[in-house]
């Protein structure tokens, strides 16, 4: 393959010529006259010219061969600051930095100007892009599909002390690292009617869409470590079709076609913003199909060959669904085999199942994804009927293998009866897939006892368990440059590519200078986060006192209510004269979360949480003891900056609800200690860091089962706990709301009548855990060989060990070098 234009060399001269051609020809500007986003944009562009000639010799080689690749399906992909990666990955750190400064330009402040692309809520999108730099990084013949949303997850703003939600406009200053192929569109249909009839004496159907649009790629670049590839993230955008176009010229009804045009491009306007609870909107499913449509067709007649024999179809690829969010595209591939290919049904479905693995992510039954038949049917017509056909052919072999249990069938059908007819995508995943897997060993587990059970007697071997893993490029060595540089003087620079190197470091435990050193590096990531909340929201930190972090998205389920019962139990103890101030060992605990804007108790704990720390952080009784910090849109790049500064992390679940967690992981990696519970991935960390370097409390998962099916009496905690009563109490009674005695009504009686995550039922364990906490945090040798440790052992979450995992377990696939 030829590469016309050569690729700039590696050298600080030829990297500050590159930069200025891209700001003068690409931006227009020169620099004198020249913004920080011109250089920032030129930047990205001059970054990428060293990345182009990778990309596209890994996509050529990935036409050429005939290995098998990874399509990760993915209605959410939360990559975090694309600059940083891309000078990481082409070795060009010094480069830059020295070539700016010859310039009188300062790296840091471009790296600054970046918005970081927040296509998605939470985990579930972060460890899709974890996941595409692995397969990047390993050099597996992958890519990534999803959806190019014009507005990603909301920026979260506080006023009052509530959260108020702003549009999040990361578009706006430019998108340099995205490819439009306007060329490329393809056509998806919606709506209208099916009919059937008869070709060579077969019964065929036919799908008449009633309207349709367009989906138009945007190629993102993937890079991998270190190892010249570059992989791509192809992303869909709406657009009008050319018929809507024609409709505006030639109707007499100009602003409806204009307004319909509008309507089309709607589908990839915005990110929903629920995280575990989906709202089940007309406008959602259209996103789902929309961006499968798409991908599998481009798929099918563009990454393979023209002439690609479909029948062959799986040893070519491997469609990995990312939850129930692409589960459309299994009838969809139906659909395409047996009414566009010709293939018989039987045919058609032999290839579908070999051709998708489903990844479930939850236990939550209000998590579980169904889509009411009536709209599905009036959306999707024939896919509808593709699904009933399958669900048919499933039921007779239920029947077949249940002979006289009609209810067995009813519980195992595709189609919900109740509370309407619809279709439960994570049933039809089940049936459809080769594979289904859980994201940790207890949930893996809780799935075939429990929420897939049925399925998992009938089909044993389709089960199966990757536990999650987070990018060590991103979460270790980008964030935390300092530990790497300690990392890499201890062990050598290979743990970037092989985490379970960092064992290694255990030697170390032992040696002075190194644990001198890793008090250090932490100190310093305190300073840089202290300077980073103080610029970003005017906040104070003190680098000295015990750092608690706890930030994931605000659910129930996750227990942010019990942290702050916490907070309230410690202020009360000290106001109350309970506990001298010199016995509270210094704490400074830092929340981050977004609520999903109709979550009306979760924003309620928001609010609360404003309200205490605004009550405590005023208080000088507790003055440089105790400390609430709640910086507001949590999102990648604070995680960037809150993780490595942190010496305690927060993974309070109630056992048995959270299905892995990954920030978990990255908090464990580095060299934070976990306060946790016995649920998702912090089971495997606390087996692999040991029990005497992490705080385990709470009820255990077949406790909490226990404590449920007795009845649940949260009012019997309060009245047997004086100061968890205590704390209610001061919540209740507005100290932290003026006086006002119903702001947090809705909050305390939940907890007191309602609970279903049985705070109450943990927060004597919690506190007590806590104790031990401050007890440890006062040895601060054994707290840094514990953190030392929790580095050293964590290696098996790297995601580069889930892809392998992924490769030998579910997608036959492997790299190619
Ligand atoms: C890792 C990550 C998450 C997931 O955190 P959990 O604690 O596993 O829920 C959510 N949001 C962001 C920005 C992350 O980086």
């Amino acid at each position: 393959m030829i590469v016309p234009t050569p690729t700039p060399d590696l050298t600080v001269d030829a990297f500050t010529r590159a930069f200025l051609r891209e700001l003068n020809f690409g931006q227009g500007v020169e620099l004198s006259a020249s913004s920080v986003n011109d250089q920032y944009l030129a930047l990205a562009r001059t970054v990428r010219q060293y990345l182009m000639s990778r990309w596209l010799e890994t996509q050529h080689r990935q036409r050429e061969s005939q290995a098998k690749s990874v399509a990760y399906l993915s209605a959410e992909f939360l990559l975090g600051r694309q600059l940083d990666n891309a000078l990481l990955c082409t070795g060009l750190e010094e480069i830059a930095d020295e070539a700016l400064r010859g310039l009188d330009i300062d790296l840091s402040e471009l790296r600054d100007a970046e918005i970081e692309p927040g296509l998605g809520n939470g985990g579930l999108g972060r460890l899709a892009a974890c996941f595409i730099d692995s397969l990047s990084t390993m050099s597996v013949p992958s890519i990534g599909y999803g959806i190019r949303y014009e507005y990603g997850i909301f920026r979260q703003t506080f006023v009052d002390g509530h959260q108020v939600e702003q549009p999040d406009t990361w578009l706006e200053l430019g998108s340099p690292w995205e490819f439009p192929h306007p060329e490329a569109a393809v056509t998806v249909g919606f709506g209208g009617q099916t009919e059937s009839y008869t070709e060579d004496g077969e019964q065929r159907s036919r799908w008449t869409p009633a309207w349709s649009v367009l989906g138009m790629p945007y190629n993102y670049m993937v890079p991998g470590y270190h190892n010249g590839r570059v992989s791509t993230l192809r992303l869909w955008s709406a657009r009008a079709t050319r018929a809507f176009d024609l409709q505006i010229f030639n109707s007499g009804h100009y602003a409806d076609a204009v307004r319909a045009q509008t309507f089309a491009e709607n589908i990839s306007k915005v990110l929903y913003p629920e995280d575990s609870t989906p709202q089940g909107k007309e406008l959602r499913l259209q996103q789902q199909y929309f961006f499968v449509a798409c991908s599998l067709r481009n798929f099918i007649e563009d990454v393979l060959p023209a002439d690609f024999d479909l029948h062959r179809l799986p040893e070519r690829v491997m469609f990995q669904l990312n939850d129930t969010h692409p589960v459309i595209a299994v009838p969809e591939l139906m659909r395409i085999l047996v009414d566009e290919k010709g293939f018989g049904w039987d045919e058609a479905w032999e290839v579908t199942q070999q051709c998708f693995a489903y990844t479930c992510h939850t236990l939550l039954p209000e998590a579980l994804e169904v889509w009411p038949v009536e709209l599905l049917g009036r959306l999707l017509p024939r896919h509808l009927e593709i699904i009933y056909r399958i669900n048919d052919d499933f039921l007779a072999q239920v029947r077949a293998t249940y002979p006289r249990d009609e209810l067995k069938a009813r519980r195992m059908s595709i189609i919900a009866e109740h509370p309407e007819r619809a279709v439960r995508m994570a049933y039809l995943a089940t049936v459809a897939g080769a594979k289904v897997n859980g994201v940790a060993e207890l949930h893996s587990q809780l799935l075939r006892d429990k929420v897939l059970d049925e399925f998992a007697t009938l089909w044993p071997e389709k089960f199966t368990n990757v536990t999650n893993g987070v990018t060590p490029r991103r979460f270790l060595r980008l964030a935390n440059p300092e530990l790497s540089r300690l990392i890499t003087d201890a062990i050598g620079g290979g743990w970037v590519t092989d985490l379970e190197r960092l064992r290694e470091l255990e030697p170390f435990v032992d040696d002075p200078e190194f644990t001198r050193r890793f008090r250090d590096v932490k100190r310093r990531n305190k300073l840089r986060l202290a300077g980073v909340l103080e610029k970003r929201d005017g906040l104070t930190v003190d680098p000295d006192s015990l750092l608690d972090v706890m930030v994931k998205r605000l659910h129930e389920y996750k227990r942010q209510m019990l942290k702050l019962l916490h907070v309230v139990t410690l202020y009360d103890r000290v106001t109350s004269g309970e506990l001298p101030i010199e016995e509270l060992a210094p704490r400074t605990i830092v929340f981050g979360a977004k609520a999903a804007p109709g979550y009306k108790m979760a924003k309620d704990i928001i609010w609360l949480i404003n309200s205490v720390a605004a009550t405590v952080n005023a208080d000088p009784r507790v003055e440089g003891r105790l400390k609430v910090l709640f910086p507001a849109n949590y999102n990648v790049t604070l995680a960037e900056k809150l993780i490595p500064a942190a010496d305690l992390s927060e993974q309070i679940s109630l056992a048995g609800k959270e299905a892995s967690g990954t920030g978990n992981m990255k908090f464990a990696l580095n060299g934070a200690l976990t306060i946790g519970t016995d649920d998702g991935a912090n089971v495997e960390i606390r087996q692999l860091v040991g029990d005497e370097n992490f705080f385990l409390f709470g009820l255990t998962e077949p406790e909490v089962t226990t404590v449920v099916d007795k009845g649940y009496r949260p009012a019997a905690y309060y009245e047997a706990n004086e100061s968890l009563r205590r704390a209610l109490d001061m919540i209740a009674s507005g100290t932290f709301s003026h006086g006002d005695r119903h702001a947090f009504e809705p909050i305390v009686s939940n907890l007191l009548y309602q609970d279903r995550f049985l705070v109450l039922a943990d927060y004597q364990a919690y506190l007590d855990a806590q104790e031990r906490v401050d007890e440890a945090y006062g040895d601060e040798e054994a707290w840094t060989r514990s953190a030392i440790l929790n580095v050293a052992r964590t290696g098996f979450f790297s995601s580069d060990r889930s892809i392998h995992d992924y490769l030998g377990r579910i997608w036959g696939a492997g790299p190619v070098h």
